[in-house]
Protein backbone atom coordinates (compact mmCIF):
# COMPACT_ATOMS: atom_id res chain seq x y z
CA UNK A 1 0.00 0.00 0.00
CA UNK A 2 2.93 2.46 1.17
CA UNK A 3 6.27 2.40 -1.06
CA UNK A 4 8.82 4.45 0.42
CA UNK A 5 11.80 4.70 -1.51
CA UNK A 6 15.40 6.29 -0.82
CA UNK A 7 13.65 9.50 0.12
CA UNK A 8 15.64 12.42 1.50
CA UNK A 9 14.81 15.82 3.82
CA UNK A 10 16.87 18.54 4.72
CA UNK A 11 15.97 21.51 6.82
CA UNK A 12 18.39 23.70 5.94
CA UNK A 13 21.59 22.46 5.67
CA UNK A 14 20.72 19.56 8.36
CA UNK A 15 20.42 16.43 6.44
CA UNK A 16 17.41 15.11 8.97
CA UNK A 17 16.24 11.94 6.65
CA UNK A 18 18.91 10.44 4.83
CA UNK A 19 17.64 7.59 1.64
CA UNK A 20 15.23 6.03 3.96
CA UNK A 21 12.86 3.12 2.57
CA UNK A 22 10.53 1.48 3.96
CA UNK A 23 7.21 -0.54 2.70
CA UNK A 24 4.25 -1.24 4.50
CA UNK A 25 1.49 -3.62 3.16
CA UNK A 26 -1.73 -3.90 2.88
CA UNK A 27 -3.42 -4.87 6.75
CA UNK A 28 0.19 -4.33 8.24
CA UNK A 29 1.19 -2.41 11.28
CA UNK A 30 4.70 -0.94 10.86
CA UNK A 31 6.04 0.18 14.44
CA UNK A 32 8.91 2.63 13.85
CA UNK A 33 11.04 3.11 16.97
CA UNK A 34 14.39 5.39 17.35
CA UNK A 35 15.84 7.95 19.38
CA UNK A 36 14.75 11.32 19.83
CA UNK A 37 15.31 13.48 16.57
CA UNK A 38 16.05 11.10 14.91
CA UNK A 39 12.95 11.54 12.09
CA UNK A 40 10.17 9.91 12.85
CA UNK A 41 8.16 12.32 12.76
CA UNK A 42 9.64 13.90 9.58
CA UNK A 43 9.18 10.40 7.94
CA UNK A 44 5.83 10.19 8.66
CA UNK A 45 4.94 14.08 7.53
CA UNK A 46 6.59 13.30 4.29
CA UNK A 47 4.20 10.77 4.24
CA UNK A 48 1.54 12.97 4.80
CA UNK A 49 2.97 15.34 1.97
CA UNK A 50 3.22 17.53 5.33
CA UNK A 51 6.77 18.26 4.14
CA UNK A 52 7.83 17.89 0.38
CA UNK A 53 10.30 14.95 0.30
CA UNK A 54 13.24 16.33 -1.47
CA UNK A 55 14.77 13.29 -3.31
CA UNK A 56 13.35 10.09 -3.37
CA UNK A 57 10.02 8.83 -4.29
CA UNK A 58 6.86 7.68 -2.42
CA UNK A 59 4.28 5.62 -3.51
CA UNK A 60 0.91 5.71 -2.36
CA UNK A 61 -2.06 3.24 -3.61
CA UNK A 62 -0.10 2.41 -6.59
CA UNK A 63 0.53 6.55 -7.29
CA UNK A 64 3.85 8.18 -7.20
CA UNK A 65 2.66 10.93 -4.86
CA UNK A 66 5.85 12.08 -3.86
CA UNK A 67 5.84 15.60 -5.69
CA UNK A 68 2.34 15.72 -7.27
CA UNK A 69 0.81 18.28 -5.32
CA UNK A 70 -2.54 17.78 -7.07
CA UNK A 71 -3.06 14.47 -5.21
CA UNK A 72 -2.55 15.90 -1.86
CA UNK A 73 -5.94 16.60 -0.58
CA UNK A 74 -7.16 13.36 -2.13
CA UNK A 75 -3.91 11.69 -0.25
CA UNK A 76 -4.74 13.71 2.87
CA UNK A 77 -8.44 11.84 2.92
CA UNK A 78 -6.74 8.36 2.66
CA UNK A 79 -4.35 8.62 5.14
CA UNK A 80 -5.51 9.43 8.68
CA UNK A 81 -3.61 10.99 11.01
CA UNK A 82 -3.00 10.71 15.31
CA UNK A 83 -0.95 13.32 16.80
CA UNK A 84 0.99 13.11 20.26
CA UNK A 85 -1.24 16.01 21.39
CA UNK A 86 -4.77 15.28 19.99
CA UNK A 87 -5.32 18.40 17.97
CA UNK A 88 -8.97 18.48 18.88
CA UNK A 89 -11.40 21.49 17.75
CA UNK A 90 -11.71 22.78 21.31
CA UNK A 91 -15.36 24.49 20.49
CA UNK A 92 -16.72 21.66 19.09
CA UNK A 93 -18.11 18.39 21.08
CA UNK A 94 -16.41 14.79 20.68
CA UNK A 95 -19.37 14.10 17.86
CA UNK A 96 -18.77 17.86 16.31
CA UNK A 97 -14.96 16.83 15.50
CA UNK A 98 -15.77 13.45 13.77
CA UNK A 99 -18.76 15.07 11.74
CA UNK A 100 -16.57 17.84 10.45
CA UNK A 101 -14.74 16.01 7.86
CA UNK A 102 -17.52 14.15 6.64
CA UNK A 103 -19.71 17.07 5.87
CA UNK A 104 -16.70 19.72 4.60
CA UNK A 105 -14.96 17.29 2.43
CA UNK A 106 -17.27 14.25 1.25
CA UNK A 107 -20.62 16.37 1.89
CA UNK A 108 -23.00 14.36 3.87
CA UNK A 109 -25.40 15.29 5.92
CA UNK A 110 -25.54 16.21 9.18
CA UNK A 111 -27.68 13.48 9.85
CA UNK A 112 -25.37 11.04 7.93
CA UNK A 113 -22.07 12.43 9.30
CA UNK A 114 -23.84 12.09 13.11
CA UNK A 115 -24.53 8.61 12.27
CA UNK A 116 -21.00 8.08 11.41
CA UNK A 117 -19.85 9.85 14.66
CA UNK A 118 -22.13 8.05 16.89
CA UNK A 119 -20.72 4.53 15.38
CA UNK A 120 -16.98 5.54 15.50
CA UNK A 121 -17.30 6.47 18.95
CA UNK A 122 -18.51 3.35 19.83
CA UNK A 123 -15.60 1.62 17.97
CA UNK A 124 -13.49 3.48 20.05
CA UNK A 125 -15.23 2.58 23.66
CA UNK A 126 -17.06 5.75 24.43
CA UNK A 127 -20.70 6.06 22.67
CA UNK A 128 -21.38 7.75 26.21
CA UNK A 129 -19.14 11.34 25.32
CA UNK A 130 -20.76 12.31 22.08
CA UNK A 131 -21.60 15.46 23.33
CA UNK A 132 -18.84 16.19 25.38
CA UNK A 133 -16.11 18.85 24.64
CA UNK A 134 -12.48 18.22 24.78
CA UNK A 135 -11.61 19.81 27.74
CA UNK A 136 -14.36 17.81 29.66
CA UNK A 137 -12.73 14.09 28.68
CA UNK A 138 -9.50 12.60 29.71
CA UNK A 139 -6.52 12.48 27.71
CA UNK A 140 -7.27 8.84 26.91
CA UNK A 141 -10.98 10.19 25.68
CA UNK A 142 -9.49 12.97 23.55
CA UNK A 143 -7.05 10.64 21.81
CA UNK A 144 -9.34 8.38 21.19
CA UNK A 145 -11.77 10.94 19.12
CA UNK A 146 -9.18 11.71 17.43
CA UNK A 147 -8.77 8.19 16.58
CA UNK A 148 -12.35 8.42 15.04
CA UNK A 149 -12.25 11.50 13.69
CA UNK A 150 -9.36 10.26 11.67
CA UNK A 151 -11.46 7.26 10.98
CA UNK A 152 -14.07 9.68 9.34
CA UNK A 153 -12.78 9.33 6.10
CA UNK A 154 -12.62 5.59 5.87
CA UNK A 155 -9.06 6.10 5.88
CA UNK A 156 -6.87 3.56 3.43
CA UNK A 157 -4.02 4.08 5.95
CA UNK A 158 -3.44 5.35 9.25
CA UNK A 159 -0.56 6.89 10.82
CA UNK A 160 0.08 7.66 14.36
CA UNK A 161 2.75 9.45 15.69
CA UNK A 162 3.54 8.91 19.99
CA UNK A 163 -0.33 8.96 20.24
CA UNK A 164 0.02 7.75 23.99
CA UNK A 165 3.26 9.83 24.80
CA UNK A 166 1.34 12.27 26.83
CA UNK A 167 -1.07 10.18 28.54
CA UNK A 168 -0.46 9.11 32.03
CA UNK A 169 -0.18 5.81 32.31
CA UNK A 170 -3.28 4.72 32.91
CA UNK A 171 -5.04 5.83 29.89
CA UNK A 172 -1.97 4.40 27.83
CA UNK A 173 -3.62 1.26 27.39
CA UNK A 174 -7.36 2.23 25.99
CA UNK A 175 -5.51 4.08 23.61
CA UNK A 176 -3.51 1.36 22.56
CA UNK A 177 -6.04 -1.43 23.08
CA UNK A 178 -8.23 0.70 20.09
CA UNK A 179 -5.67 0.98 18.16
CA UNK A 180 -4.72 -2.95 18.26
CA UNK A 181 -8.34 -4.21 17.51
CA UNK A 182 -7.77 -1.57 14.53
CA UNK A 183 -5.20 -3.25 13.15
CA UNK A 184 -6.81 -6.86 14.23
CA UNK A 185 -9.56 -5.52 12.00
CA UNK A 186 -7.32 -5.47 8.87
CA UNK A 187 -6.14 -0.92 9.57
CA UNK A 188 -3.00 -0.66 7.70
CA UNK A 189 -1.07 1.51 10.40
CA UNK A 190 2.26 3.27 11.06
CA UNK A 191 2.63 3.87 14.59
CA UNK A 192 5.89 5.78 15.88
CA UNK A 193 5.56 4.63 19.61
CA UNK A 194 8.11 3.49 22.54
CA UNK A 195 5.40 1.08 23.70
CA UNK A 196 7.06 -1.96 23.16
CA UNK A 197 3.90 -4.08 24.37
CA UNK A 198 1.99 -2.58 21.45
CA UNK A 199 4.97 -4.03 19.18
CA UNK A 200 4.30 -7.21 20.64
CA UNK A 201 0.63 -7.66 20.47
CA UNK A 202 -0.13 -5.64 17.13
CA UNK A 203 3.36 -5.32 14.82
CA UNK A 204 3.78 -7.06 11.84
CA UNK A 205 7.31 -5.19 10.81
CA UNK A 206 9.35 -3.05 13.27
CA UNK A 207 11.64 -0.09 12.16
CA UNK A 208 14.09 1.20 13.56
CA UNK A 209 15.54 4.57 13.01
CA UNK A 210 19.15 6.91 14.28
CA UNK A 211 19.88 10.25 12.93
CA UNK A 212 17.27 9.96 9.72
CA UNK A 213 18.29 6.38 8.32
CA UNK A 214 16.49 2.97 8.85
CA UNK A 215 18.99 0.87 10.55
CA UNK A 216 16.58 -1.94 11.52
CA UNK A 217 13.82 -3.37 9.81
CA UNK A 218 12.71 -6.47 11.01
CA UNK A 219 9.70 -8.69 11.24
CA UNK A 220 8.15 -9.03 14.46
CA UNK A 221 9.33 -12.43 15.03
CA UNK A 222 12.60 -11.63 14.37
CA UNK A 223 12.81 -8.36 16.85
CA UNK A 224 11.65 -10.45 19.33
CA UNK A 225 13.52 -12.92 18.65
CA UNK A 226 16.93 -11.31 19.46
CA UNK A 227 17.61 -11.21 15.44
CA UNK A 228 18.17 -7.09 15.49
CA UNK A 229 21.14 -5.70 15.17
CA UNK A 230 23.32 -3.95 18.04
CA UNK A 231 22.29 -0.54 17.91
CA UNK A 232 18.83 -0.88 17.81
CA UNK A 233 19.52 -3.56 20.88
CA UNK A 234 21.39 -0.66 22.32
CA UNK A 235 18.21 1.65 22.23
CA UNK A 236 15.84 -0.84 23.52
CA UNK A 237 17.49 -1.88 26.29
CA UNK A 238 17.62 2.00 27.78
CA UNK A 239 14.02 2.27 27.25
CA UNK A 240 12.50 -0.65 28.57
P1 LIG B 1 10.98 12.82 18.71
O1 LIG B 1 11.14 11.41 19.20
O2 LIG B 1 11.59 13.80 19.66
O3 LIG B 1 9.59 13.15 18.31
P2 LIG B 1 11.64 12.51 15.90
O4 LIG B 1 12.36 11.24 15.63
O5 LIG B 1 10.19 12.55 15.61
O6 LIG B 1 11.91 12.92 17.40
P3 LIG B 1 11.78 14.70 14.07
O7 LIG B 1 10.71 15.48 14.72
O8 LIG B 1 11.45 14.05 12.79
O9 LIG B 1 12.38 13.62 15.07
O10 LIG B 1 12.99 15.67 13.89
C1 LIG B 1 14.23 15.28 13.34
C2 LIG B 1 15.14 16.46 13.27
O11 LIG B 1 14.62 17.39 12.34
C3 LIG B 1 15.32 17.20 14.59
O12 LIG B 1 16.68 17.50 14.74
C4 LIG B 1 14.50 18.46 14.40
O13 LIG B 1 15.09 19.52 15.08
C5 LIG B 1 14.55 18.68 12.90
N1 LIG B 1 13.35 19.33 12.37
C6 LIG B 1 12.11 18.79 12.35
N2 LIG B 1 11.22 19.63 11.78
C7 LIG B 1 11.91 20.73 11.43
C8 LIG B 1 11.56 21.98 10.79
N3 LIG B 1 10.31 22.22 10.39
N4 LIG B 1 12.56 22.88 10.60
C9 LIG B 1 13.84 22.61 11.00
N5 LIG B 1 14.23 21.47 11.59
C10 LIG B 1 13.28 20.54 11.81
MG1 LIG C 1 8.53 12.97 16.74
Amino acid sequence: LLEIIGIDKSFGSARILKTCSLNVFRKQTVVVIGPSGSGKSTLLRCVNLLEPADGGNIFFDGIDITRDLRNASKVRRDIGMVFQNFELFQHLSAAENIMLAPMKVSGLSKLDAHDIAMQLLAKVRIPEKADFFPDELSGGQQQRVAIARALAMKPKLMLYDEPTSALDPEMIREVLDVMADLSADGMTSVVVTHEMGFAKRAADQIVFMENGEVIENATSEQFFGGTVNDRARLFLSQIL
